[in-house]
Parts: C-alpha cells; structure tokens; sequence
C-alpha cells in the first residue's frame, strides 16, 4: 500500500502535468529552484511538515510550478539526473554555511564530492585570478587532483582553502543570499 504522502504527491504533480500516468509524468519534471528554510516551517505538497529544502519543480511542457517539494518526494520520482542535482544543491547551501562558520574549511568529504566540484567549474564558481593565471579550470583541475590525493602537502592544503575562501565562498554567497529563510 502507498503512504498517504506518496499518493498526495502523485496526485499533486499529475493535476499539472499533461500526462495522466504517473509513470511518464515524472519525466515531465525538472528542479527549477531550491530555497532553504532554517525554521523549518514549511510542508511539501504531500503535506510532510518542517521541511529544511524546499524545492520549486517546474513541467518542461505546459510550464507549470509546484512549491515547496521536501528532499525525499524529488527521491520519489526516481529519476537520477534529479536525484543527483537535488543533492548537489543541498551541498551547496551545507558548504556555505561550513565556510560562513570555520574559516579554516579543508576539502574533504564532509563537504565535497567529485560532482559538487565539477557542477561548482560549470557553474562558474572559479573565478580566474593572478593566482591561476587567468585561467579558473586550473583551480578546478587542482582541487579535483587534490581531493583524489591521500596525503597532502600543508602547502596544498592551504592552496585548496584559499581557493575554497576565495573563489567558491562568495561564489554561494551570491547564489544563495536570497534562498535561505532564517
Ligand atoms: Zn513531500
């Protein structure tokens, strides 16, 4: 038996999706934005209280929105490509709130993945600098190399931090300054 909470939003998405099978519907769908709320006072559309990410998803056909979807109904879609990018930006707004409070962040598990990197170059987060010689995919290259190393140097770890305080710090501050409700 379906929870209560999947069969609301299953009945939810397919009211405004042109598809009336849920199966096909869920491709209708793509994550348009994320806004987190640190008071925790909002519910998803399944009607799952205290959500921390709330999601806009729009229909890439008719153009329709759905606000606020929780974490765990984008899971409810299955689809990886969703999956994923939810993930991701849930990371993002965990790494910006680890650099606004440890100005001595280091890169490693806790707070990066290969992926969250490589959406952070696509995205433009590496600002090129004298330091990179105007080249911003040589720091993207470097933390890339630098999180597959085992042991680091002390040097490279504060070449990694201070491309991290530099480059991808007010990169999320300025992504995300109007998406968290605190
Ligand atoms: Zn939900």
């Amino acid at each position: 038996m379906e929870s209560l909470y999947l069969r609301n939003l299953k009945s939810a998405v397919l009211k405004y999706s042109d598809s009336s099978n849920w199966n096909a519907a869920v491709y209708e769908w793509e994550i348009y934005d994320v806004d987190e709320d640190d008071t925790l006072s909002e519910s998803c559309v399944c009607g799952k209280e205290n959500l921390r990410y709330l999601f806009t998803i729009k229909n890439k056909i008719n153009g329709n929105i759905l606000y606020p979807i929780g974490s765990s109904c984008i899971h409810k879609f299955e689809r990886k490509e969703l999956n994923d990018l939810a993930t991701i930006k849930e990371q993002l707004f965990k790494l910006l709130h680890a650099v606004e409070s440890n100005e001595f962040i280091e890169l490693t598990s806790e707070y990066f993945t290969r992926k969250l990197l490589r959406y952070l170059y696509d995205n433009n987060a590496f600002e090129p600098n004298q330091y990179n010689g105007f080249n911003a995919y040589k720091d993207y290259r470097f933390l890339i190399d630098m999180f597959n190393k085992r042991n680091r140097t002390y040097k490279q770890n504060q070449k990694a931090t201070a491309i991290i305080l530099n480059s991808i710090k007010p990169y999320l501050e300025k992504l995300l300054k109007d998406k968290i409700k605190r």
